[in-house]
Formats: C-alpha cells, sequence, structure tokens
C-alpha cells in the first residue's frame, strides 16, 4: 500500500474531523479551526518527476521550498515565488492557501505556476486534476478549485509546478521617497499605480517610519539597466542594491501573535486609501501592492484592543480624502483574537464542500457565532 492509499484509508475510516498539517508553521493562520486530530503529510516528500528541459517539476506536498529550491537550483532553475513564510513551508500548504508571494518574480502568483494537483478528498477518493505539463487538456478546472481551499475540500499529495530560469541579474532595489511630507505620496501612488513596466514593487513602511520603494529588478544586463532607470523617474533617492533573498527578514516573517490583515479597493484611490491606512495604523508595518492595489498591514498583538476602532478610522479618513469605493478587509491571521471577521458559505461553496468532503472531516471551520457574522467591511 500506498503513503497515498494510506492517507486514502486513514480520511475514509476516521470518526473525528482532521487538521491536515504541512510543515506546521501556519496553522494559526486563516480558520478559525475546529478542534481537529493532526494528519501529518512529513513522509510525502521528495521529486516524482523533473524535465528541466520543460521547465516542469512534480513533487509531494510535503517537499519544502527549500528542498525544492535546491533542486531546481542544479539546473540554474527557479520556483519563481517566495510566499509569506519561511522555506521550511511545504508545497502543499503553499497551494492549498493560494499563499500571496511580494515582489515575486514575474509578479506571479500561484495559481498562474500550479499545472496540476493530485488530492485525496474527503470520501477518501484518489484524485488528480491538471496534469504534468504546461500544455494541457481543458476541462473544469479543478486545479484552481483546490488552489486556496485551505485544504477545506482535500489532501494535496502532489503537485506540478512551472519552473523559470534564474535571471543574470535578480536585486530588490530599495529606495526611499525624495520628500517625506503628505504630498510626496500623493504623486508617488498614482505613478506606482499607472505603471505599466514588468517591475514588481511595494510601497513598505516599518512602525513610524519613512515610506521606502521596493522594486524587483530582474533579467538580463540590458532589461535590469531600463528597469533601473524606470525606478529613478518616480522620484525615489538612497537607492540600494540588496539580494533578493533580504526580502526575507521584514516581509515574510511574521510574528505568531501579530494580527494580519489586508485590504484592498479600487486602484483610483490608491491615494486616500493608503494614506488612511498609513494614518490609522501607525505602529504597524505596511506594505501596498500597487500591481493588486491591496495593503496588508501586521500589527503588534497590542494593537488588539483597538482593533475594530482602528479599522473603522481607515474606512472614515478613506472616505473624507475623497475614497470613492468600498474598501474589503480580510483578516490572514490572529482572526479570532482581533475579530473573527467571516462570511457564510454561498450555495455553490455548500454544494462542492458536499461533494468532496460530505462528513466536514478535513480542516472543520469552528462555528462562527452569528452575532460576529456580517462584520467584514466590504
Ligand atoms: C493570505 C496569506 C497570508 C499569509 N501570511 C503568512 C505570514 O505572514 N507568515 C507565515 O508564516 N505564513 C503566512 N502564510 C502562509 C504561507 O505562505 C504558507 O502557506 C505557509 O508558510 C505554509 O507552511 P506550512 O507547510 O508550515 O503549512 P502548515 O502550517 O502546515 O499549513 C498551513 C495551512 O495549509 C493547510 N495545508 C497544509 N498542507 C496541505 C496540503 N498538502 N493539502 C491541503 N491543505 C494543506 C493546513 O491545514 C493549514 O490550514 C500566509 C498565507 C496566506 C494565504
Amino acid at each position: 500500500m500506498s503513503d497515498v492509499d494510506q492517507l486514502a484509508a486513514r480520511i475514509r475510516e476516521t470518526r473525528e474531523p482532521l487538521r491536515i498539517v504541512g510543515g506546521g508553521t501556519w496553522l494559526h493562520g486563516g480558520g478559525p479551526w475546529a478542534d481537529a486530530l493532526p494528519l501529518p503529510l512529513d513522509h510525502l516528500r521528495g521529486v516524482v518527476e523533473y524535465t528541466p528541459g520543460d521547465l516542469v517539476i512534480t513533487v509531494a506536498a510535503g517537499t519544502t521550498l527549500a528542498e525544492l529550491a535546491a533542486t531546481t537550483a542544479e539546473h540554474a532553475q527557479m520556483f519563481a515565488l517566495a510566499p509569506y513564510g519561511t522555506p521550511h513551508a511545504t508545497i502543499g500548504a503553499v497551494v492549498a492557501t493560494a499563499a500571496p508571494a511580494p515582489l515575486a518574480f514575474g509578479d506571479y502568483t500561484v495559481r498562474d505556476l500550479v499545472l496540476g494537483v493530485q488530492v485525496v478528498t474527503g470520501r477518501g477518493d484518489i484524485t488528480r486534476a491538471g496534469g504534468r505539463v504546461v500544455k494541457n487538456v481543458a476541462g473544469f478546472d479543478l486545479v484552481r478549485l483546490h488552489t486556496g481551499a485551505f485544504g477545506t475540500l482535500g489532501v494535496i499529495t502532489e503537485v506540478s509546478l512551472r519552473l523559470h530560469a534564474r535571471p543574470a541579474v535578480d536585486i530588490l532595489v530599495v529606495s526611499t521617497l525624495r520628500r517625506t511630507d503628505d504630498g510626496a505620496l500623493g504623486e508617488l501612488l498614482p505613478q506606482l499605480v499607472a505603471n505599466r513596466a514588468p517591475l514588481p514593487m511595494l510601497l513598505h513602511r516599518a512602525p513610524d517610519g519613512v515610506p521606502q520603494l521596493w522594486g524587483r529588478v530582474s533579467g538580463n544586463p540590458a532589461r535590469a539597466d531600463a528597469l533601473r532607470q524606470h525606478l529613478r523617474a518616480f522620484g525615489v533617492v538612497d537607492a540600494v542594491d540588496l539580494p533578493v533573498e533580504r526580502v526575507d527578514g521584514p516581509l515574510h516573517h511574521t510574528p505568531h501573535d501579530a494580527i494580519v490583515f489586508r485590504a484592498r479597493t479600487h486602484r483610483s484611490d490608491a491615494v486616500p486609501f493608503v494614506r488612511a491606512g498609513f494614518e490609522a495604523f501607525p505602529h504597524g508595518t505596511l506594505t501596498y501592492d500597487p500591481a493588486r492595489g491591496s495593503l496588508r498591514a501586521v500589527l503588534p498583538a497590542a494593537a488588539r484592543d483597538s482593533f475594530e476602532h482602528d479599522l473603522d478610522t481607515m474606512h472614515r479618513l478613506a472616505a473624507v480624502n475623497g475614497a470613492m469605493h468600498p474598501i474589503s478587509v480580510v483578516i490572514d491571521q490572529g482572526r479570532s483574537a482581533a475579530a473573527p471577521h467571516s462570511t457564510p458559505r454561498t450555495a455553490l461553496e455548500v454544494g462542492v464542500k458536499h461533494a468532496l468532503d460530505p462528513r466536514d472531516v478535513l480542516n472543520r471551520l469552528a462555528a462562527i457565532s452569528p452575532t460576529t457574522l456580517g462584520h467584514a467591511h466590504v
């Protein structure tokens, strides 16, 4: 009996809910989750198939990002994303959570790079979606269904990924705003939003600090030079080159007790929206991704008591400053500690869940009090 067969048998036979555990580094994220028995995947590791000439690899879901990087580096290739979290994160979890990857090479997302998955459903069926090659037969896009389902529909046991050749130049250019007054943001943000160059960027502000612009410059030397010129045109100064790995520290590692949320609105509201976020959360680490119109805030645990009030302040200030569109807020971490924002499942979601996990044994959500439903600021 293979490891995957054994896993399927365990799911079929369980009488208790199970909590899927990859590297176990972000079990406190998402949810809130019901109590459940752990379902570890550390035995599902290693390369299943690797064809460097096709820039495609298939690995078992418990393979870590560090292991994937080491294997692909031997062929001067890479998985283009470095998602939030540590290199000990498993690829199965990265796909299951559709983990955002700031400053990703080529601005790719997880959904762009997953070609296929093997999944054991909550019924204990071993299923496959997509394929192990880039060109594939069309059909229902079940790969996208499992990508970002947080393990609520099945356990991802194997993942096929598209890879990229390592570029000759790949650096992070960190610069500061020439002026630090409010008007400087007002001038810069519309330019960032209008940017069409292949230049992943983030506006980053440490607690009570001066905003910095981070840009990932990659490609051959000529392309890298052109991208640098493009960055300079934004009127930023003191550009410092850092290896891309340096982004790890401040961006990727989040204290376990931090409250992490993402707020998003129409990009035309970037100026009032970002200003409102910076003002309402002076003690947070904030990053604005102009390509996605999304602001991520990492708040110290001490911000818990005033969180609801500060969120309201952000909404109010954005409106006062002239924002025209609603702001949606998703709490990624510390959901139950802050406010258990949640929305009920739609009829379609209920139907899909019933088809794949009718007993609700995989990654069961904790019941949320009806009084806290409808809290989401959308
Ligand atoms: C919006 C967002 C923000 C994030 N921010 C952070 C952050 O700030 N810091 C951080 O450390 N991480 C963060 N992550 C998570 C991170 O990017 C990776 O998903 C995580 O690092 C994976 O680590 P792990 O293998 O230890 O997963 P685990 O902690 O083991 O699991 C993470 C989640 O994925 C499920 N899961 C794991 N493996 C599978 C599988 N094979 N099949 C189905 N479900 C599975 C688990 O049940 C759990 O719900 C974020 C993810 C998202 C979506």
